[in-house]
């Protein structure tokens, strides 16, 4: 026997194992999330949690298997663990080499409907003083076209922009012209309630390559209340508006949006049908955001997180049974969850990410010339908080405005990686800092996480959509068709 050693030899030592960063939540009595440092996640026992983290692994034995795909552990001497975190981090965090590439244009505040909830303070008369002239929108361009990002989507936003569509026309043409030397690639998008679209927009739109974002809420009645206007025909009008861009422009040229209301959360059934029956590519159920009027008439406190989130899962539990009928149909905010939860892909959007979105994926010029680094930091400034005013495209350069103490400073201190809470988290790899949301609700910009709806939401939003994953495989199949 003197040649052979015994069979514990070629046993590992536990101690050949290190544990990577992890985070875990409890979801019931002996159930527990564990994710790792970019957002893969399993369900664990108490026990499985326990041996996990005393690194009491054995090959063979299942967990061992789980904890190294997962990526919870690596073998002590071996950086191969550590170096795909590194680059699928980096892969994640790749917004960051892109910096700025969403610029809005307050084109005007006037708007002719007067929407209860409406997040901009809106101004119906004045024409002069509430539209953008050609000046300052040519020095807003010349700051949107420093950007270093390579694709430059432009919005114009309102009030109503296309009651200052002759400006449009001007920017659209100006940046096409001022890009080619610079090389950008260009994408503009109106979002507009509709009510004025006529052949001269639909025939610029069509020739410049324009697209249209619209407000649809429900059906007629629903709308209709939502969103007030002389002659109360709002539905009408963007309905019309919505088939009229489809038919002369193409089916994917409109997107809608939809608030939920107060009036709203009864009726996600009705809602979708009524996406479906437009024949739009897919609905995002938005929560309201506490800016603007939506604030001033007292709309954003009528509802909590916890409703939103009923009113969430049943329309998406409605949403997946016509999906599974055959029509593809996604639920824009799941969609994007679940691009997070599996894939690497850098995040667009910039309300979720970490470095905040603010300037940094958005600037905001408003009709005046003042820079805002969101579109909320705009509505907050309407209601007489410039707490996000980052200057003025008269005075200031893009790098000024990015490097702007308000900014760096909101940027840096709302950072989730770092932040109590959120920096233990679970879900910190698929959520995102809201520097103007927290500052809003609770006047501090990193915000006081179990006091944050934000927070609230996002942590059901993504374990409801964790556990259809593990649990409903037939739901699974279709969510991660919405992810693709
Ligand atoms: S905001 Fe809430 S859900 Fe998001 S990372 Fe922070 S603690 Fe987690």
């Amino acid at each position: 026997m003197a040649g052979f050693a015994s069979p514990d030899a070629f046993s590992p030592e536990t101690s050949a194992l290190q544990l990577l960063p992890i985070r875990f939540e409890r979801l019931g009595a002996d159930r527990f999330l564990v994710g790792n440092l970019v957002g893969d996640m399993a369900e664990m026992t108490a026990g499985e949690l326990d041996r996990l983290c005393t690194l009491d692994l054995t090959p063979g034995d299942g967990l061992y298997e789980r904890a190294f795909e997962k990526l919870f552990v690596a073998s002590v001497g071996q950086r191969a663990q550590q170096q795909l975190l590194a680059l699928r981090l980096r892969s994640r965090m790749s917004f960051l080499r892109a910096a700025t590439p969403l610029h809005l244009f307050v084109v005007t505040l006037r708007c002719e409907h007067s929407c209860p909830y409406c997040q901009v303070s809106r101004q119906s008369k004045d024409r002069v003083r509430y539209d953008m002239d050609q000046a300052t929108a040519s020095k807003a361009l010349d700051i949107a076209l420093s950007a270093p990002a390579q694709l430059i989507k432009i919005e114009f936003q309102g009030g109503e922009p296309l009651l200052n569509f002759e400006l449009i026309q001007w920017i659209v043409l100006t940046a096409k012209e001022r890009s080619v030397p610079l090389g950008k690639q260009l994408q503009f998008v109106i979002a507009t309630n509709l009510a004025l679209l006529d052949d001269e927009v639909l025939d610029f739109c069509g020739e410049h390559d324009v697209l249209f974002s619209t407000s649809l809420d429900g059906p007629r009645e629903l709308h209709n209340k939502n969103r007030p206007r002389r002659g109360q025909n709002s539905y009408e009008l963007a309905v019309a508006g919505i088939a009229r861009i489809k038919e002369r422009l193409g089916p994917d040229r409109v997107g809608a949006l939809m608030t939920t209301t107060e009036a709203s959360l009864d009726s996600v059934e009705e809602i979708v049908d009524e996406y479906l029956k437009q024949g739009l590519e897919g609905i995002f159920l938005r929560p309201l955001s506490p800016y603007g009027f939506a604030i001033k008439t007292k709309q954003f406190h009528k509802y909590d997180a916890q409703e939103w989130l009923q009113f969430w899962k049943r329309g998406l539990r409605y949403i997946l049974d016509v999906n599974r009928s055959g029509r593809h149909f996604p639920e824009f905010y799941s969609a994007l969850m679940l691009r997070r939860m599996l894939s690497d892909e850098p995040i667009g959007y910039v309300d979720l990410r970490s470095p905040a979105g603010i300037g940094l994926g958005a600037l905001v010029y408003n009709y005046d010339g003042t820079v805002f680094a969101s579109d909320e930091a705009r509505m907050l400034a309407e209601m007489g908080d410039r707490s996000f005013e980052l200057g003025n495209v008269n005075e200031h350069s893009y790098r000024d405005l990015v490097l702007s103490d308000t900014l760096v400073s909101a940027v840096a201190e709302s950072l989730t990686q770092t932040a109590p809470q959120c920096s233990t988290c679970v879900f910190e790899p698929h959520c995102g800092a809201d520097p103007v949301y927290h500052h809003a609700t609770q006047g501090d910009l990193l915000g006081i996480k179990p006091l944050s709806e934000f927070c609230e939401r996002q942590k059901g939003v993504l374990t409801h959509l964790f556990e259809l994953l593990e649990h409903c495989p037939e739901d699974a199949a279709i969510l991660r068709r919405w992810a693709s």
